[in-house]
């Protein structure tokens, strides 16, 4: 029996043989693709000869294919159709392939070979993307700690281990203490105000934990819970904020404040090994900020006028309750205002929202005014689950651009959340086409009804195609550079671009029909839209920022600095007076002892990247309507200069590119109603 990952696909564009694959062909094609990657690696290790870039940099690139052909595949089915199987194949290679990734990064033999490229990079007559591969992974092999000498390499990957652990435990302590302070309610009438089915789902969550006839309200990762803004009844409002705020800080077992301290010490220590003044340092070495100053110039011009603007909606929701507002108070309030002043209900939208239409007339049409790009559905290719839709895309003249393949619905075997990905990534070295997927979570409707969008995943829908744009527009010459193989702090902004043309009159006019009258949708409804927009921004833009800040203040401190903190709440409380978000009526969206994305979920030191991305996207937004707006012209500058990039080269130097500037705050700041 032959494996159908062994050797590259025939059908078009490479897309994978999905009739022919079955789980049991993951595996022993994941581990041929180790070996050969390591047998790859040794034959360039064990050269003599000078290094160059065609005898180092080349082999280096094309290593490693099997194992990229597989894994692309086996992450994409491990999130969109996962089976026990797959969920197991995927626990067991973590490790196995933390250890094959480290191998090759911290080979000091191919890291000795990359550095003597480096030290010779302008007597190489090597082009502007060649001389950018050499740096790349120059300084990604340098920040893993390639460079080091033996002693410090067993430090560093003492440190490693001891970090992982503790991460894990960061991230159990939470998810336990988040199950125990679940908040246990007697009588119905105390979650007055919940729709039906969310009291169903909180009757059902007590008898799960044989709780009979009682409701139990589960709390969710960010302290303010969505339940907040429609419980009437106080005093159960404030048990939900109280619960949540206390999560890993209550004392006993699952108490993450030592583990946090011992993260952060750990961190600093180990950036400190590897040369830097701290870990944000370490962090932003690698990203498009560079450094910790340049992000916290940006959070400190947000922080004031977002305080400022969430003291005035405080103010207005004080004058409606008749009370002082209370952190859960704030969400309550802020609906009421909503509804009456803006007068949205966001669910009288979706009969305007129909799928199909919202696919072909919104997303891709969009895309073909733009860039001139079309779209045809080709039912003789397969994809991964009878569900997905596969797309070919062309360009304006008609040439091949790849392949789109669309998987809309949630089901059990779907992880949650929406997302982009790429079963095959463009680059001319191993004449790779490109094939991206978009999986969203929509409901399926009942048989012959059909699949209304609500507005925001709408939203969601044009969010992930400016990643799959992203993905389809690169054109590199190197696997490195693939599509959207960018940096963290940059990954968003094309997608947040894209969801310009949501609203744009000439889109929003065409898909936006109602699905039953044939009625576009009233300009009036719009207009109500655009303006609630505005509204909640200054209390949004407050607890994103005080998350966004406290990630940056553990993350600056020394290790010697890091070892004198020893009380978690006093810290953070500093940390937030310092910049003035230290309203109690705001809190910060996560506090240090529940901060996943930070102390467990890889966004360490990397939390503003989202505020970031948005600056950019702002000051693009900003630079289309300068310039006339929706335009083939203007879509063309922006594939050009940026999309088409893919991660060739400095992503702010592709930037000034297209802008001629440097982006600018201002756009952002108008945007979230933060100007003056
Ligand atoms: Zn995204």
């Amino acid at each position: 029996m032959s494996n159908p990952f062994l050797a590259p696909s025939t059908l078009p564009y490479q897309l994978p043989p999905f009739a022919e694959i079955t789980d049991e062909h993951y595996a022993p094609a994941i581990e041929q693709g180790m070996a050969e990657q390591l047998a790859e690696i040794q034959n360039i290790t064990r050269r003599r000869d000078m290094p160059t870039f065609e005898n180092t940099m080349v082999p280096l690139e094309s290593s490693g294919q099997l194992l990229t052909r597989v894994l692309r595949v086996f992450y994409n089915k491990a999130s969109a159709d996962s089976s026990d199987s797959t969920n197991a194949l995927e626990e067991e290679l973590a490790p196995k392939l933390a250890a094959h990734e480290d191998a090759i990064k911290l080979d000091s033999a191919l890291y000795w070979r990359i550095a003597q490229v480096h030290e010779r990079l302008d007597e190489l007559g090597l082009n502007p993307e060649q001389r950018y591969l050499v740096e790349r992974h120059y300084t990604e092999m340098t920040l893993a700690g390639a460079g080091l000498d033996d002693a410090q390499k067993t430090r560093l990957s003492e440190l490693n281990a001891r970090l992982s652990t503790l991460t894990t435990k960061f991230e159990k302590n939470l998810l336990a203490d988040t199950n125990e302070l679940a908040i246990v309610i007697d009588d119905a009438a105390e979650l007055d105000g919940l729709s039906p089915g969310e009291i169903s789902a909180a009757s059902q969550a007590a008898a799960d934990r044989n709780l009979k006839g009682k409701y139990l309200i589960t709390l969710v990762l960010p302290t303010g819970h969505p339940w907040l803004e429609s419980l009437t009844n106080r005093a159960v409002r404030a048990r939900v904020m109280a619960a949540s705020r206390a999560r890993g800080s209550r004392g006993g077992e699952h108490d993450n404040r030592e583990v946090l301290l011992e993260i952060v010490r750990l961190r600093a220590e180990r950036a400190e090994l590897l040369g830097f003044d701290n870990h944000a340092a370490f962090v932003t070495a690698d990203q498009t900020a560079k450094t910790p100053a340049r992000v916290a110039e940006m959070l400190d011009r947000l922080a004031p006028a977002a305080a400022r603007n969430a003291a005035a909606e405080q103010q207005k929701l004080e004058a409606l309750a008749g009370h002082p507002i209370e952190a859960h108070d704030w969400a309550f309030y802020n609906e009421k205002v909503r509804k009456a002043d803006y007068d949205v209900d966001t669910s009288e939208l979706r009969p305007y929202f129909e799928a199909e239409r919202v696919l072909q007339q919104g997303v891709f049409a969009a895309a073909t005014k733009v860039y001139g790009i079309t779209f045809s559905e080709r039912t003789d290719l397969v994809g991964y689950h009878p569900e997905v839709r596969v797309f070919e895309v062309r360009n304006e003249e008609g040439t091949e651009l790849g392949l789109y393949l669309l998987d809309l619905y949630t089901r059990d075997s779907k992880r949650g959340g929406a997302w982009m990905n790429e079963l095959i990534g463009q680059n001319t070295l191993l004449e790779h086409p490109t094939i991206v997927t978009n999986n969203l979570n929509v409901p399926k409707p009942a048989a012959g009804e059909p699949t209304l969008l609500t507005y925001d995943e709408v939203n969601t829908f044009f969010h992930e195609f400016g990643h799959a744009l992203h993905g389809l527009f690169a054109h590199v010459t190197y696997p490195r550079f693939t599509g959207t193989n960018v940096y963290r702090d940059f990954v968003e902004f094309p997608s947040q671009v894209n969801e310009m043309w949501m609203l744009w009159p000439e889109i929003v006019n065409d898909y936006a029909v109602h699905h039953v009258t044939g009625e576009p949708i009233p300009a009036e409804v719009l207009e109500r839209v655009r303006a609630a927009q505005l509204w909640g921004e200054g209390f949004a833009t407050s607890e994103y920022l005080a998350a966004a800040l406290l990630d940056q203040a553990w993350h600056t401190l020394s290790a010697d600095e890091a070892a004198a903190v020893t009380d978690v709440a006093a810290f953070e409380a500093a940390a937030l007076a310092r910049v003035g978000l230290d309203n109690p009526a705001v809190p910060t969206r996560y506090s240090s002892t529940y901060f996943a994305h930070t102390f467990s979920g890889g966004y360490d030191a990397g939390y503003y990247s989202y505020i970031w991305s948005e600056v950019l996207d702002a000051d693009t937004v900003q630079w289309f309507e300068e310039n006339g707006g929706l335009s083939r012209a203007n879509g063309d500058r922006f594939r050009q200069f940026v999309l088409g990039l893919g991660g060739a080269g400095d992503p702010l130097d592709a930037y000034r590119a297209f802008r001629g500037r440097d982006a600018v705050i201002e756009p952002l700041l108008e945007r979230r109603g933060l100007v003056a």
